[in-house]
């Protein structure tokens, strides 16, 4: 028997590991294993170069419990190790400025642990003592037991063991007895070994029998040892992908679709993602893509791995070269990791251009639930937006789909407007802008339906990509000025009448909380509208922007304002203010001379001030005089005006017809609309 100090230059690094690995202790189950697993793999390359000549058949790893003894086993019938191996891979640790390395890393324990092979040490973080008894697949060779108690010394001796492989027994701590409890091995042994590529043997399949669950005489395999990532794309059906699928996230609907990663150069990366189905917003969240390392498990926080708008994916990406056992920030910059993040971008984004040429439709069924990822992605990442151009789809407010080139091409005739600029019209509710959409579709102009959760800042990211491009919603004005042509009709009414029509309907518009309504008016045509209720692009989507960002929110608390417009080629509208004029004409003309009296006088008063310092001292207070007559004379007249409107049903009505049709007349403006209308037939 030999005893010795093992070789790492601090004092004790035992106290080191149980202390500062002290939140991640479960790991020390995947180390083993991956030990184990990687002494199996050894012995197949052994083998396949002709230096193992013996069975390679059934290499396997066993993991078992033994409560009274208050072990833990890991074996495997691997590569074993000699005592010179021993000696050199356990007892040597390579460990030169120890202290310094678990200073600077002692957040992280997979940081210490991988980066200094400290993996079978990490048995210590939940094991009073260890001991190792192993036999190597050299047919000389002497078994060897080797323990150690925690302390830096440890012996080593000969002994029995028949079997080749590595026998790894763990005297499991007091206070760590969690880790001999067969329900709490087995979970961690589905979480950390269910895909690695050796069978993991934990007890026995049970069965019903008389009563009472019993063993069989089968192994229970924990693992699935070729995972369907890991085979070859050609190889694999549909319902290959769906299975696995479910079997990774199970209650969980069929995917829309998946992609196989596959590449080994210049890294080495294999994985399934998967576009799942999107039911509702609970359904987002970011730990669905498992990443591996080898077909072991590493983790499921993939932040800075897989580029931000794919985290809502599902599925598992292994990969060799990613650098696991650093920390977060470490991985985020690593130029590996920004290459392997890159790569996923652009196969995620060739299979979708691969969907959309080749199976156009199943494509454009598929359009509304991956419409989200698409448009996430197109915001948040610039090389994904341009690919992403090539085929994202736009649909109209009829269903049919149209590819971007396609659609500008088609709206590129009838919807330039006179500055050159091309109009994308959309609508984002069918039923409650139907009047709007009607309109232009009426003119043979093209609505789009945009009614999705990223559409407004979407909206606004076209616009920027694509120059002399304006998106602007169907009911933001009235038809002819959201694509204004040439030829736009003058009105036909005189300055009076505009200012008439105005005062009359501006009047009677109704108080509704949050809400500021304009009167203008526009000369459409005499089958439209006569009062239409529109509300402008550029208030309406700067609110809905301050929804996406915080730093806008102050728009959010602006109210609505809509702008009522008049059809002065009306019939309704022209009569209504003929009918005024002719009532109210006389009194209107008397007002507007003593206006003009007021401020003509107001006028003749400034132009004294011609050096820019004011009006003289001794025109101050007939100034002021003339400028309280003029504002009473315009309250007068607007009262008088106001006073003929409100015995005017018919304009109350027209008004109650433009809220209507935009949702906005509700409780008892709505009921008495309904009277006044019975009333008016
Ligand atoms: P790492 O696995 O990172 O090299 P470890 O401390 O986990 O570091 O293991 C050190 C070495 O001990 C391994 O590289 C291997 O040579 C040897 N070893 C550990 N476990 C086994 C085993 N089950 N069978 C054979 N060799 C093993």
């Amino acid at each position: 028997m030999s005893k010795g100090s093992i070789g790492v230059t601090t004092n004790n690094i035992f106290p080191v590991i149980k202390k500062f690995l002290y939140s991640d202790h479960e790991i020390f189950l995947r180390e083993l294993i991956s030990n184990a697993v990687d002494a199996t793999q050894k012995l197949k390359t052994l083998a396949t170069a002709g230096d193992f000549k013996g069975d390679i058949e059934n290499l396997k790893v066993n993991v078992s419990i033994d409560k009274e003894a208050g072990t833990l086993t890991v074996s495997d019938n691997g590569i074993g190790m000699t005592a010179d191996d021993v000696e050199k891979y356990i007892n040597q640790i390579a460990f030169s400025g120890a202290e310094e390395f678990l200073n600077k890393y002692k957040d992280s324990a997979n940081a210490i642990i991988g980066h200094f092979g400290l993996g079978f040490y990490s048995a210590f973080m939940v094991a009073k003592k260890v001991e190792i008894r192993t036999r190597s697949y050299q047919d000389d060779a002497a078994a060897v037991r080797w323990t150690c108690d925690g302390s830096p010394e440890y012996e080593m001796e000969e002994c029995d063991k028949a079997e080749r492989g590595t026998d790894v027994i763990l005297y499991i701590d007091d206070d760590e007895k969690e880790f001999l409890e067969t329900l709490r091995i087995e979970t961690l042994l589905r979480k950390y070994c269910r895909f690695l590529p050796v069978p993991i043997i934990f007890g026995k399949e049970q069965e019903w029998k008389d009563g009472k669950m019993v063993d069989t005489d089968r192994d229970k395999v924990i693992n699935d040892v070729e995972p369907l990532w890991a085979r070859t794309p050609s190889e694999l059906k549909d319902e290959d992908y769906l299975k696995f699928y479910h079997a990774i996230q199970p209650m969980q609907d069929d995917p829309l679709f998946w992609i196989h990663l596959n590449v080994d150069y210049p890294f080495t990366l294999t994985g399934i993602l998967y576009f799942p189905k999107i039911k509702n917003n609970l359904d987002i969240r970011k730990d669905r893509i498992q990443l591996y390392c080898n077909q072991v498990f590493v983790t499921d926080s993939v932040e800075g791995v897989v580029p931000e708008f794919l985290m809502l994916l599902q599925g598992v990406i292994d990969s060799p070269d990613i650098p696991l056992n650093v920390s977060r920030s470490y991985l985020q910059s690593d130029r590996n990791v920004k290459k392997i993040s890159s790569y996923i971008t652009k196969k995620v984004a060739q299979r979708l251009e691969e969907i959309a040429k080749n199976s156009p439709k199943e494509f454009e069924e598929k359009w509304n639930d991956i419409k989200i990822f698409i448009e996430y992605g197109m915001l948040s990442d610039e090389k994904f937006c341009d690919a992403a151009m090539k085929f994202m789809l736009l649909q109209d407010v009829e269903g049919k789909y149209f590819n971007y080139d396609d659609y500008k091409k088609l709206i590129e005739g009838e919807q330039t407007d006179k500055d050159g600029n091309l109009i994308y019209l959309y609508a984002t509710d069918k039923e409650t802008q139907y009047p709007h959409i009607k309109a232009a579709t009426d003119k043979g102009y093209s609505v789009l339906l945009m009614d999705g959760q990223l559409d407004t800042p979407f909206v606004g990211m076209l616009e920027q990509k694509n120059e002399k491009s304006r998106f602007v919603r169907v009911d933001a004005d009235v038809i002819d000025r959201l694509i204004v042509k040439e030829n736009t009709t003058q009105s036909s009414f005189t300055h009076d009448q505009e200012q008439l029509a105005s005062s009359l309907f501006q009047s009677q518009i109704p108080t509704i909380e949050k809400c500021n309504f304009m009167v203008n008016l526009a000369a459409m045509k005499a089958d439209e509208m006569p009062v239409v209720i529109t509300q402008s692009e550029y208030m309406r989507r700067m609110k809905e922007m301050a929804k996406f960002q915080p730093g806008m929110s102050f728009y959010g608390e602006f109210p609505d304002t809509y702008n009522l417009t008049l059809n002065t080629a009306h019939p309704l509208i022209t009569k209504l203010v003929e009918d005024a004029q002719a009532a109210l004409g006389e009194q209107i003309k008397d007002f507007d001379n003593k206006l003009a009296a007021a401020d003509a006088a107001i006028k003749a008063i400034r132009n004294l001030d011609k050096d820019g310092k004011g009006v003289p001292e001794d025109k101050k207070e007939a100034l002021s005089e003339n400028e309280k007559q003029a504002g009473e004379l315009r309250k007068a007249k607007e009262s008088v005006i106001a006073d003929y409107a409100a015995g005017q049903d018919k304009v109350k009505q027209l008004i109650d017809i433009a809220l209507l049709g935009h949702g906005l007349l509700k409780g008892e403006a709505l009921s008495q609309f309904l009277a006044r209308s019975v009333n008016l037939l």
